[in-house]
């Protein structure tokens, strides 16, 4: 195996258990025989050692400012059962929750969407697997964790009692450039039901429980791994808080927070999303568990217009929901990030009725709690209202962050009484 020596003293972090080496911190590279190139390549299995020698770990070579990411700590090479083992314990984390179809969710409610694996928060930088009733969507952000993909798989059907088709989805995810054998997108694991799909693009049939409520999801052309399960407390949330209010739902994406509005007896639900496939889901997700809902309203638009727009016609509600995209995605947009906030947090809190409520959230990880509050606070000052926080909400359990890793949080919400 190729060996990566760092500089001195540039092994202390590692030894805190943080799980990135950068490039700047590495001294040499001796790699072993079989190697042609002049370099490792990427995603090949590389051990560390610190300039006095010592093991450190393993991880995957990465071109890049991140070169190595560690999946073992203190040893040479990967324990034979590596990957059982670490998403068995990953799927033990997620029974404790008790957010597994064999435990009752802390709602009492039937479950069987959850994730995981998140990436560093479950010793796994650079993979993601989300669970969706009998399929687990695996997405890879690094050349490594595709070069592994099939042992992945082969663990997670052993390992994931529910699991019986495996899709992987990594052609948004994987590093732009890396040089990548074989498929970034396809089935990895399929069931006597997928293979009998005549139109393999399709995933109608499979309907998804979250706390009691099915979704239909979209793995294929959905976003990200086809739903957003990291908002599934928070919408827990809203439900708490619907009853008998009028209630928008901006940036709703597949409808997540208007079923659980509903749920919670309210009088109306706006939902809205620029994206016409979403909105088409939402009405689909709202039919299978409202038939009978007549009180629901579903609208392609982009935010700020439909904003404007209804505030022209002097429209107001009780329960505000803003769940935007990253609007930061890199540190140098940080910025104009948080004018958006403020922007679209000043037009929903100036529609909301005195003693009405807002939810809302940014999941830009280069957004900080504190910047996130104080875009949030300017906004209200802004618009003159009183504005007290009610909870100050985050990411849920199955969506862990490691210790070691603090960069691992990146969701944060905030919940608003509005005078
Ligand atoms: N709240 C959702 C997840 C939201 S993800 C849930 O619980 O599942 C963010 C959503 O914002 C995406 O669906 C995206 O299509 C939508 N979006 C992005 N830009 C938008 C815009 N300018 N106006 C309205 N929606 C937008």
């Amino acid at each position: 195996m190729t060996t990566i020596y760092l500089k001195p003293h540039k092994e202390e972090s590692l030894k805190r258990f943080h799980p990135w080496v950068f490039s700047g911190a590495i001294a040499r590279v001796v790699l072993d025989a079989a190697h042609k190139a002049a370099s490792p390549e990427e995603g090949e299995l590389v051990a560390v050692r610190s300039a006095a020698d010592e093991t450190l770990g393993v991880g995957h070579w990465q071109v890049g400012s991140i070169a190595v990411r560690i999946l073992a700590f203190g040893v040479e090479k990967l324990p034979r059962d590596f990957w059982r083992e670490r998403i068995r314990a990953a799927y033990q984390v997620r029974e404790a929750i008790g957010i597994t179809p064999s435990q009752p969710s802390p709602q009492g409610k039937e479950n069987n969407t959850f994730r995981l694996i998140h990436g560093e928060g479950d010793f796994l930088p650079g993979l993601i697997v989300d669970v969706y009733a009998e399929t687990a969507v695996i997405q890879a952000h690094s050349v490594g964790m595709h070069v592994c993909r099939n042992e992945i798989a082969e663990a997670i059907l052993a390992e994931v009692p529910q699991v019986q088709n495996i899709y992987y989805k990594s052609d948004d995810t994987l590093p732009f450039k890396a040089p990548v054998e074989g498929e970034k997108t396809g089935w990895l694991v399929e069931s006597q039901k997928t293979a009998s799909l005549k139109d393999k693009s399709r995933s109608d049939e499979f309907w998804s429980v979250e706390n009691g409520l099915e979704f239909r999801i979209d793995w294929l052309r959905g976003q990200k791994t086809g739903f957003f399960i990291d908002q599934r407390e928070n919408r827990a949330l809203v439900e708490r808080y619907a009853k008998d209010k009028d209630v928008l739902n901006m940036f709703c994406y597949t409808g997540g927070f208007s079923l659980y509005a509903l749920r919670g007896g309210a009088k109306t639900v706006d939902s809205v999303d620029v994206s016409q496939k979403a909105i088409d889901l939402v009405n689909i997700n709202v039919a299978r568990n409202f038939p009978e809902a007549t009180n629901h309203t579903a609208v392609a638009a982009d935010a700020f217009e439909y904003l404007t727009a209804q505030k022209a016609q002097g429209r107001t509600y009780d329960l505000i929901i803003l769940d935007p995209p990253a609007f930061a995605k890199h540190r140098d947009a940080v910025k104009n990030a948080l004018r958006g906030y403020q922007r679209i947090n000043a037009k929903a809190i100036e529609m909301i009725r005195p003693g009405g409520i807002l939810f809302t959230f940014s999941c830009s990880q280069a957004v900080d709690k504190e910047a996130f509050r104080l875009a949030v606070f300017s906004a209200a000052a802004q618009v003159g209202r009183k504005v007290r926080i009610l909870h100050q909400l985050h990411q849920p359990q199955d969506h862990p962050i490691n210790i070691y890793h603090p960069e691992g949080e990146y969701l944060k919400g905030l919940v608003l009484y509005v005078e």
